[in-house]
């Protein structure tokens, strides 16, 4: 059964209840409670067959109070304003926790990016930076890749952008661009490295580590394969793989084997033939995804969609850790019910911020215009990550609450500190 989620309301819940718990002046929700700016715009797009159509894009910066607004695009049938603006607060969340001096963005066009041409997907990527452009900028607001959008599409926005532009060569207006167009080394693998860091640092904390600890991950794409290669090297064994399928009935399903899969085979089977579920070898069983859920094993990553974890799924839930690869992948009912049940959930806005904050190194590298090296970012993303997951999960020891709301908590306090030094309150 699905649930109905007004997401909107729902990120405005968790910014009062952090604002009530912080004991902090009314002031401080009533700023933040919504967005400092949300834009919306048509874009028209001359289509292969000769027609024109018009999509809707939105961008919306949360709260600028530690800096420009951060956060990706995303090309979706379901992007909306409300989407994008309960996005956005999250990202303020992440961007904060991280102690970036940025704020929180996230913009989105309402399309089905599969029903383009690839003409038709590169001028509505140029439109909308076209109709965006004044707010646009490294110092303004610097969009990223997110669902459905990567460093292609952010090729063609910085170069959209130049050319709007005149001379102004402001490369770190955008991130998670291709390497050769000023993109960072190991931004591409940032997400899924960081959700095997967060887990890792999970384990740690309980003098515990990942070795012979079995996971299943729901999504084989860019955080998915990142997240099971760097897991596998920490020790722990992949049993189970989750992901879509047009031919199933439910557009999904999973795949299992006990001994454990080789993350590797599993990437040169994805770009061989399409999909990992091509796999023929022995052991392998085909499962549905009832049965992906229900798996015997200690931790689960959903690194795929939105509410794939609803409380029926929640309830046949055997995994004792879940880090959230994707953004908003458990509903709050089944977030309740299995944190009710002593399961620990590691939240989105603290689980896949690695992209965010290598996207920060991305810009740094861009407006200083020299170069860190493949170890320095490794090193460096690890460091900032311990830094944030260290203050996230002492919050939620020390004031008894799980590390969603901790987050929340930690993140606000910083972002209400810089409040409070501009007069706003
Ligand atoms: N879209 C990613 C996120 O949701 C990355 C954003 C960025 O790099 O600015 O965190």
């Amino acid at each position: 059964m699905s649930e109905k989620l007004d997401i909107l309301e729902a990120v405005r819940n968790e910014y009062k209840q952090a604002c009530e718990s912080l004991n902090l002046d009314p002031a401080v929700y009533e700023i933040l409670k919504d967005v400092e700016r949300i834009i919306e715009v048509s874009i028209p797009v001359k289509m292969d067959d000769g027609s024109t159509k018009v999509f809707k894009g939105y961008r919306s910066a949360h709260s600028l109070a530690l800096g420009p607004s951060k956060g990706g695009i995303r090309f979706d049938r379901n992007v909306s304003a409300d989407e994008v603006k309960a996005l956005s607060m999250m990202m303020s969340i992440k961007v904060a926790l991280l102690n970036l001096p940025l704020g929180g963005g996230k913009g989105g066009v309402r399309v089905d990016p599969k029903k383009l041409s690839p003409r038709e997907l590169e001028s509505l990527s140029r439109g909308y930076v076209r109709a965006m452009n004044e707010y646009l900028g490294e110092k303004i607001d610097i969009p990223a890749p997110d669902v459905n959008t990567n460093a292609k599409i952010m090729g063609y926005f910085i170069d959209e952008y130049i050319n709007l532009n005149g001379s102004r060569q402001e490369l770190g207006t955008f991130t998670g661009k291709p390497l050769a167009l000023g993109g960072s080394l190991a931004r591409d693998q940032a997400t899924g490295f960081g959700v095997a860091l967060a887990i890792k640092y999970a384990y740690q904390r309980k003098d515990l580590d990942l070795k012979d600890k079995t996971f299943a991950i729901q999504g084989f794409g860019n955080v998915g394969y990142f997240a099971a290669k760097y897991l596998s090297d920490f020790g722990a064994k992949l049993i189970g793989v989750n992901v879509s399928d047009p031919r199933d009935k439910n557009g999904s399903s999973a795949i299992f084997l006990d001994q454990g899969f080789d993350v590797e085979e599993l990437k040169n089977i994805r770009k061989e033939k399409g999909s990992v579920l091509s796999i023929e070898k022995e052991g392998v069983k085909r499962i549905s995804n009832e049965e992906f859920f229900a798996l015997n094993v200690d931790i689960l990553v959903p690194a795929a969609l939105e509410n794939a974890i609803t409380e029926d799924i929640a309830r046949t839930i055997k995994a004792k850790l879940i880090a959230e690869g994707a953004n908003g992948p458990t509903s709050p009912k089944a977030a309740f019910y299995l944190e009710e049940k002593g399961v620990l959930i590691i939240p989105d806005i603290l689980a896949n911020s690695g992209g965010v904050l290598v996207s920060h190194y991305e810009w740094i590298q861009n407006q200083i215009g020299y170069y860190f090296s493949y170890e320095q970012i490794k090193k460096k993303q690890e460091d900032d990550m311990v830094k944030a997951l260290k203050e996230v999960f002492d919050m939620a020891e020390k004031t008894k609450v799980n590390l969603r709301k901790a987050s929340f908590m930690k993140a606000i306090e910083k972002i209400s500190q810089a409040l409070e030094y501009r007069g706003r309150f």
